[in-house]
């Protein structure tokens, strides 16, 4: 009979509590970075293993702050540990928990926005994995600071359509904290109150799966709201290879108008003078009925009608970039026209 292999953990030398590193670093939390530490050991090491097995991966950790959830992956026996922290007051902390582990982890401090850091060049090469496989030996984690975590996820979302960043090694997954409405929005199916662009675009290119909610109690200082748990697996194959940019307007445009039917919001992505004649052809094109509503629309139908938009801004790529929040949008609608018209 196989034996199950034991788990290897790392044992830390003794360490300031979590609580009196914030103390000792006189690291008071900053809203404009929206600092919330999660301080209970047995929480943070919740979010870890929601990762799954993390032993001897390559670990990329967005805003480890004072360093509770650094401890918990070092604990799991990680190959390297990537810390991207923007506030620098942190890294003497981060600093301490290196060296406290220096002889068996690499750990890498990098000071920096997440948003402006190209986390791939410090991914070592060897763990590129072939992408219909299983996901690589890379982790990204993070207690995600409020303030970005929505643009953060739209952007890895774009870079995941592109195999780019930690997605040119495999299908690095995610495991991440959002504002609890946020991390519903990314899970709601077809019919849920919460169902809007963020859903079909994280069901579009991954798995995503709402782990469990931390109450806003277990932070310091507390936020206004919960939490949620998240983890993201890039799907073997996507639902579209149409570029995100489209995909996105597309999307954003039919659930601008939620409480209506969708083809009044599918009509925006057309000059005034001609939007019902082709929200309605590209309606037909998808088969999908002019009368449902956003929220009744699923996955593989919003690829549909974004196939169709495709092939309609093929034939009039002057489309593409209209835009009916531009000011100028008066202008486009009357080159639009009498480009239409001249077809
Ligand atoms: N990981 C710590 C924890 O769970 O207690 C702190 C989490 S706190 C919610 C968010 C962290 O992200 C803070 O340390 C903050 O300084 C950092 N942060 C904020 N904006 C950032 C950015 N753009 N790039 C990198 N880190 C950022």
């Amino acid at each position: 009979m196989a034996v199950a292999k034991k788990a290897l953990q790392i044992r830390l030398p003794p360490l300031p509590s979590i609580k009196d590193v914030i103390r000792l670093y006189k690291l008071r939390a900053l809203r404009e970075l929206s600092q919330n530490f999660l301080m209970e050991p047995r929480l943070i090491d919740k979010i870890v293993r929601a990762a799954g097995h993390i032993e001897g991966n390559v670990v990329c950790e967005v805003g480890p702050g004072p360093g509770g959830i650094t401890r918990s992956i070092i604990n799991q026996a990680p190959r390297k540990v990537i810390l991207i922290e923007k506030d620098p007051r942190f890294i003497p902390s981060l600093e301490l928990l290196a060296d406290a582990c220096k002889d068996k982890v690499d750990v890498d401090i990098i000071t920096g926005d997440i948003l402006k850091t190209d986390i791939a060049q410090f991914i070592p090469s060897d763990v590129k994995t072939d992408w219909m496989e299983s996901p690589p030996p890379v982790n990204l984690i993070g207690n995600l600071p409020f303030s970005v975590s929505t643009i953060l996820i739209i952007r890895w979302l774009e870079m995941i359509s592109r195999k780019e960043g930690p997605w040119a090694f495999g299908r690095t997954r995610m495991t991440l904290t959002f504002q609890k409405e946020v991390a519903e929005r990314m899970v709601a199916r077809i019919l849920d109150k919460q169902r809007c662009r963020l859903s079909v675009m994280c069901q579009t290119w991954c798995n995503v799966n709402y782990k469990f909610d931390i109450s806003g109690a277990a932070f310091l200082p507390k936020p206004d709201v919960d939490v949620g748990v998240v983890t993201l697996t890039p799907i073997k194959k996507p639902l579209t290879n149409l570029p995100f940019k489209m995909y996105e307007k597309v999307v954003r445009q039919i659930f601008s108008m939620r409480q209506k039917y969708s083809i009044r919001g599918a009509e925006t992505l057309f000059p005034e003078d001609v939007r019902k004649e082709f929200a309605l052809k590209m309606y037909k094109m998808a088969d999908i009925d002019p009368v449902t509503r956003p929220f009744q629309i699923t996955n593989t139908e919003f690829t549909r009608i974004c196939e169709a938009y495709n092939e309609i801004i093929k034939i009039y790529p002057e489309f593409e970039n209209y835009d009916n929040r531009a000011p100028k949008a008066k202008i486009q609608v009357d080159d639009a026209k009498d480009e239409v018209k001249n077809k």
